[in-house]
């Protein structure tokens, strides 16, 4: 417990550029965690190749000659996404024999010298340190708003997760254990993390600018990561959906209700068509948007029921 071993994942994704700095960074933290005693000597790095098509791998595999074994990876067949290879590292590189793991990006935007308080979190019985943003400095405002809202939207739909809240982080080996029985094949590892219940703890760290290349998230793929966020956590949204669908039928009911006695007791006929149409179209919304997210439900259940693999390893280096 006094010396554990230390994995430090690294998931990339056409990340040449900046591959071999970031090696030589993290090598220096764990050599200089190693000589203070902080942690065993068979500590190592994990790269996870996230189907590269530049020359990645390939420096990947120089690296792990260069440095005997202590950089090691595997490679994906093809791209699967940020959120698999980083679980791909957690399970890959448990057979090592790993007390602690830790996940951080490839371009070290995550402040890479904050290592040794998470270790000494864990070290104080912290099973999860979850790496926590200061600030959104380096994020765009169409980046910090929608970010913002999503971390607003988790939590009014009943989803535990901090805001600002980062994949530096750091998890025991005892977590990777159980993750091994969650089968799921969507991911959202932010808000998988905080459902295991073990004790967590946090670090605050200032997010640095990407100093190689440009980020490998589209505005697509972070839409598409927020919107299995809400469905694997939430079943708010469909819940949501009953009930607009009753207050509709309540409203739609009194209006009827209000023509008869309008016909009935004031003899008056119906004028004017404009809100009628107006109130179809506006339910028609309603009704597809609804059934939009009954779809991503579904959409989700088609996923999980094929139960393919998660991610597909082609190549290994140890
Ligand atoms: N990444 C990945 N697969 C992907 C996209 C990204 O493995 O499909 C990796 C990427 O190489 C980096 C980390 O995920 O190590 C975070 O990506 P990036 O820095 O582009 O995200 P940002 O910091 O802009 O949110
Ligand atoms: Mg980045």
């Amino acid at each position: 417990m006094n010396t554990p071993i230390l994995a430090i994942i690294i998931p990339c994704f056409n990340e040449e550029d900046c591959i071999n700095s970031t090696s030589l960074k993290l090598i220096e933290v764990l050599n200089c965690l190693e000589a203070d005693n902080e942690i065993s000597k068979d500590s190592f790095l994990f790269y996870v190749n996230d189907g590269s098509n530049d020359k990645t791998w390939d420096l990947i595999e120089k690296l792990n000659i260069e440095y005997n074994g202590k950089i090691k990876g595997i490679k994906f067949s093809r791209n699967f996404g940020n959120q698999k290879a980083i679980l791909a590292g957690l399970l890959e590189a448990s057979k090592y024999n790993v007390d602690c793991f830790i996940t951080i990006d490839a371009d070290l935007q995550q402040d890479e010298n904050k290592i040794k308080e998470f270790v000494q979190k864990y070290k104080n019985g912290a099973k999860i340190v979850a790496g926590i943003r200061n600030n959104r400095k380096t994020d765009g405002l169409f980046k910090k708003i929608t970010a913002l809202s999503f971390y607003k939207l988790m939590n009014l739909m009943g989803v535990n997760i901090k805001i600002n809240h980062s994949d530096f982080r750091l998890v025991s080996r005892e977590v990777v254990e159980t993750l091994k029985n969650f089968k799921e094949t969507n991911l959202f590892l932010r808000a998988m993390f905080n459902e295991l219940g073990y004790k967590n703890d946090y670090v605050y760290f200032d997010v640095k600018p990407r100093k190689y290349g440009k980020t490998k998230f589209s505005s697509c793929s972070l839409f598409s990561l927020a919107i299995s966020g809400i469905t694997s956590f939430s079943l708010v949204p469909l819940r949501l959906v009953t009930i607009i669908g009753f207050v509709i039928a309540m409203v739609s009911f009194l209006l009827g209700m209000t023509a008869i006695i309008d016909y009935c007791v004031f003899h008056n006929t119906v004028s004017g068509w404009a809100t009628i149409v107006v109130a179809i179209g506006f339910i028609c919304g309603i009704q597809i948007l609804c059934l939009g997210i009954i779809a991503e439900y579904i959409g989700q259940l088609f996923q999980e029921v094929k139960s393919r693999p998660r991610y597909i390893i082609e190549k290994e280096i140890i």
